[in-house]
């Protein structure tokens, strides 16, 4: 029999969303089910090469929060009765909800296998109902974006796992890609200010082949998506360069373009800030820096115009100096000297590009991340603030993209962010983490 995974959680949370992402073209069909008068959602979701039956228990009516009508009940618990695998999913923008909690308690209680979705993680907001959502007793969440296609990756991984099979081999990801295509294309944004040459190098990268796809959904219709194949890897550029070229560049154009930036910056794996190199690092090149690293993506520095550069030694000394100074956040950044108008350096930039979004995706097991805790403890002893040693017993890898950390700890609130700061940094050196930004967070707990 062919395993039966249904979506469960409250209404809006996403669940019809992440159907339609796990199906995929594979079209859904609608089916009653008896005594009830809502419909469901059938279909068939490719998880790591099974085929695998999913239901989306669509909560098409409102319940306010705290009661559920009844028929929606009856419908979760039918759901889950016949489930091989339950994927409950919250809205980790709203946190847990008390109507959450219930639909929980359901799932608890009857004991299925059981994957903890945490929907809507695209941004920051997310973060603090990702960590609430450890309490529901489900286990550890997986943090997607179902309208983003984020996550996907982990969610089946987890899923899976869940069910006791295998991945089968030669089976290639594209959850999180346009399912038409054989390899997810990694996803790059070109950011930086005017003139620092975005389109030049976009050119450049795109060469003959140039060929533009059709507009994203969710990106404006002006910024142009380009696909370039290196060393077998399908590459997809984000190149916002286009809208500027039609504003005229007034005081206004020179400041950032904020919404376009970040548009980008949030469709992207990793983001490339083009620098010039004969106006070195400037205010806006941080602000740009700092938002990628907010929106936890992995990052490359590439300083452009390097074919007029004449003391180049001394420049790139400046300039990683600065660098670290700047972006001390994310110690470790690659700063890549190009020329994109000569295409010298292309082949350095895009290794850098790849070796980021290999970073990015790592996953440290919990054994190794474990024995790292004993030592970093051991070297440095937690401090013991009003005379009581501070406990950290615990550390596990919720999620990747970016590599998300959760330390539990006596008293979370009383580490000092020096102290953090050490185990971050550590971790980092540890396992090899370098111009990612690292998430590392504390949970009650002992
Ligand atoms: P359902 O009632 O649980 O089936 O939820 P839907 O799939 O209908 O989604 C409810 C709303 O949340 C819709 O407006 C979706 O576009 C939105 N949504 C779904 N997934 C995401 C996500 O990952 N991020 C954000 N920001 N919105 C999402
Ligand atoms: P954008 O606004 O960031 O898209 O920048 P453009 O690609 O339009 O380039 C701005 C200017 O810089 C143009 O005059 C380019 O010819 C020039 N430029 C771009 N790349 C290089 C380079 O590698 N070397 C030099 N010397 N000039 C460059």
């Amino acid at each position: 029999m062919t395993p039966k995974i249904a979506i469960v959680g409250r209404p809006n949370v996403g669940k019809s969303t992440l159907f339609n992402r796990l199906t995929g073209t594979r079209a859904a069909l609608v089916s009653d089910l008896p005594g009830l008068t809502r419909d469901r959602k059938e279909g068939e979701a490719d998880l790591g090469g099974h085929m695998l039956n999913i239901v989306d228990t669509a909560g098409l009516e409102e319940a306010t929060e705290g009661s559920i009508p009844d028929r929606m009940r009856r419908q979760t618990e039918a759901a889950i009765e016949t489930a091989d695998l339950v994927l409950f999913v919250i809205d980790a923008r709203d946190g847990v909800t008390a109507t959450d909690e219930t639909f929980a308690r359901t799932v608890r209680a009857s004991g299925r296998p059981v994957v903890l979705v945490a929907n809507k993680c695209e941004g920051r907001r997310a973060d603090e109902g990702f960590y609430e959502a450890f309490r529901l007793g489900l286990g550890e969440p997986v943090a997607i974006s179902a309208e983003h296609g984020l996550g996907l990756i982990d969610l089946e991984r987890d899923a899976l796992a869940a069910l006791g099979l295998e991945p089968k081999p030669h089976h290639r990801d594209d959850k999180d890609g346009d399912g038409a295509e054989k390899e997810r294309p990694l996803r790059v944004a070109i950011v930086g200010r005017p003139n620092a040459g975005k389109s030049t190098l976009v050119n450049a990268l795109v060469g003959e082949d140039r060929m533009i796809t059709g507009p994203e959904p969710g990106l404006t219709r002006d910024t142009v998506s380009s696909d370039i194949t290196w060393s077998g890897r399908a590459i997809r550029l984000f190149d916002t360069a286009g809208l500027r070229r039609k504003a005229k560049v007034t005081d206004l154009a020179e400041k950032l373009s904020t919404s376009d930036t970040v548009r980008a910056i949030r469709f992207a794996e990793v983001v490339v800030l083009l620098i010039d190199a004969e106006r070195g690092i400037e205010h806006q090149d941080l602000t740009i820096a700092d938002l990628a690293t907010e929106e936890g993506r992995a990052f490359v520095i590439a300083v452009n115009k390097w074919d007029v550069v004449e003391d180049k030694q001394q420049i790139l000394k400046g300039l990683t100096s600065k660098v670290a100074d700047g972006l001390s956040q994310v110690p470790g950044v690659a700063v890549v000297p190009i020329s994109a108008m000569s295409e010298k350096g292309l082949d350095k930039l895009l290794k850098a590009i790849v070796r980021a979004a290999e970073i990015w995706n790592r996953r440290v097991p919990t054994h190794e991340l474990n024995r790292w805790l004993g030592e970093a403890l051991a070297r440095h002893a937690p401090p013991a603030p009003s005379g009581r040693r501070l406990k950290i017993r615990y550390v596990t890898q919720p999620s990747t993209r970016p590599p998300t950390f959760v330390a539990f700890c006596s008293r979370p609130e009383a580490v000092p962010k020096t102290y953090l700061k050490y185990l971050t940094n550590s971790l980092r050196t540890a396992f090899g983490l370098p111009g990612v930004p690292i998430r590392f967070n504390l949970r009650k707990g002992d």
